[in-house]
């Protein structure tokens, strides 16, 4: 069980029977390996412990916190001797935040292990063998700068020890504010939006909202940049409704001091007073300028060290729709995946999961026709305004659940269905087998998978493995600097294609 869940650099862990320890005991333990979730993995006379903010190759001083029949849980006390990858974090509030879980390893060494994570899922999930892997996975496409990187910010509001409001983000798994208005990660125009948000709340009185309670006024606030147009957005969660579009005390002096902000193009409110998690409301009010921001986003070209082209295809986004939050590695991403599908302008491609059509959109620049699968319904709204924009008019996009869609086009046409390439880019849950069989019948000469989790991307590629589809290439991109997570993009083709 072990060896399966934690072994990323390659260390096979044996079990061993509990030893002689004990809860709250202080040990030193070697770091020897980390877990997917980027927790390092420590033995010490051949038990396990795991430990949090530690990684590979520290020495370190572990208390330790659980104890189970196998394995153990450690806190870290003291780094005795830094592994050679180790850096102090950027951000002081990295390890209560739990956003970023290996802030501590240098950027080259966290895609290191994320190339590592890829390979062995491909291993050990896939079963493939290791010569194969080592002839078809390329280097990570890495990040030029791994900070600033973000182009959304969700900040939850609520109140410090002395009643004043705090903007920040939440403790670990619990539900208190730490604050903090400068996420290392985010745009650099987050700290001055929150602040002012902070002043005037502080300046009108105006209560943040308390979870236990369900009162208050102001729940989060949500910035979205266009890195591209430079454009700001900013949307307030509010637990009240409003009155003749006024939906805060003196709105036009928080409206005055944020429309100063440069490049600040769309200010809205989103009404939510359900007692829930859920972020954002269903109605939404622009209370001052447009309803969306644009941003583009240019086609790269992987062979040139991805050098941008002229092409770009340009989104409207509200403050609901959906938008990959790295646009730099976005660009690099779909390109990779527009590369892999080697179209030459004749092909039928379907992109399953398409969410608001941005790679349907890449696609049919090269295609003849694109078809885009994607369940959210003001998403497929949004991808055929974003075609229009575009003026784009090859592309077709069908609501519905992608494992029920393209069957019922499949049996619709008898059988006949069939697509030159076809594009994955299902969500964290993946996909449905019915949907992995019938994208088998259409027979497509390459198929082109996207996924953010290589575990269950894995056993997907051994399942095309063995219904006559080869892996021929896989890349892995980093999306998500800092962070455990890893985007992969691979290039399966047909067998009987000999040419392929
Ligand atoms: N390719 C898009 C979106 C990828 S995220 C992009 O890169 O922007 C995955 C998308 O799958 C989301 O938009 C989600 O709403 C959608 N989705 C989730 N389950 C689905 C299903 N069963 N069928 C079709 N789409 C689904």
């Amino acid at each position: 069980v072990i060896s399966k869940v934690c072994s990323i650099f390659g260390m096979r862990i044996k079990m061993r029977m509990k030893m002689n320890f004990e809860k709250n005991q202080l040990i030193t333990v070697d770091i020897v390996d980390m877990t997917s979730e980027g927790e390092g993995l420590g033995k010490l006379d051949g038990f396990p412990f795991f430990v949090k903010d530690t990684v590979i190759g520290d020495q370190a001083l572990v208390r330790i916190v659980k104890l189970k029949k196998n394995y153990g849980y450690g806190r870290l006390e003291k780094v005795i001797r830094p592994a050679s990858c180790r850096r102090e974090p950027k951000c002081s509030f990295h390890k209560s935040c739990g956003g970023c879980q290996i802030q501590a390893m240098s950027y080259e060494s966290q895609l290191t292990f994320k190339q590592t994570k890829v390979k062995n899922n491909l291993i050990r999930i896939g079963g493939f063998e290791e010569e194969k892997i080592n002839a078809v996975l390329e280097p990570i496409v890495g990040m030029e700068e791994p900070f600033g990187y973000r182009n959304k910010a969700q900040y939850p509001i609520g109140k410090d020890k002395n009643g004043n409001p705090v903007a920040g983000f939440y403790a670990g798994r619990t539900h208190s504010i730490i604050a903090n208005t400068d996420c290392l990660l985010g745009a650099a125009e987050n700290r001055e939006i929150l602040e002012k948000v902070l002043a005037y709340m502080k300046e009108e009185g105006i209560a943040p909202y308390d979870e236990e309670s369900g009162k208050g006024l102001i729940r989060h606030v949500l910035i979205r940049k266009g890195f591209a147009s430079g454009e700001l957005m900013i949307c307030l969660i509010v637990n009240q409704k409003g009155r003749n579009g006024i939906y805060l005390k003196n709105q036009d002096k928080l409206i005055s001091s944020l429309s100063h902000i440069k490049g600040m193009t769309s200010i809205s409110v989103s009404v939510n007073c359900d007692r829930t998690n859920v972020i954002m409301g269903k109605e939404i009010h622009t209370i001052w300028g447009k309803d969306t921001i644009s941003d583009t986003i240019f086609i790269r070209n992987p062979e040139k060290g991805f050098a941008p082209t002229e092409k770009g295809i340009t989104f409207a986004i509200s403050p609901r729709s959906f938008y990959q939050v790295n646009p730099v590695q976005t660009e690099k991403l779909y390109s990779l995946a527009l590369s892999f599908a080697g179209l030459t302008g004749a092909e039928t491609v379907w992109d399953l999961y398409c969410g608001i059509g941005t790679i349907s959109l890449f696609l049919s620049q090269k295609a003849d026709k694109v078809y885009g699968v994607e369940i959210v319904e003001q998403a497929v709204k949004n991808a055929r305004e974003n075609a229009a924009l575009n003026e784009i008019s090859n592309v077709e996009f069908f609501a519905g659940a992608a494992e029920e869609v393209v069957p019922a086009k499949y049996r619709e046409s008898g059988g006949t269905l069939r697509s030159d390439v076809v594009v994955l880019d299902p969500p964290r849950k993946g996909c449905d087998e019915k949907l992995l069989q019938t994208v088998i019948q259409m027979e497509p000469k390459r198929i082109v998978y996207v996924r953010c989790d290589p575990a269950p991307l894995a056993r997907d590629l051994k399942y095309f493995g063995e219904n006559g589809y080869v892996l021929k290439r896989i890349c892995p991109c980093d999306m998500f600097g800092h962070s455990y997570h890893v985007e992969t993009v691979c290039l399966l083709s047909k067998r009987s294609i000999m040419s392929m």
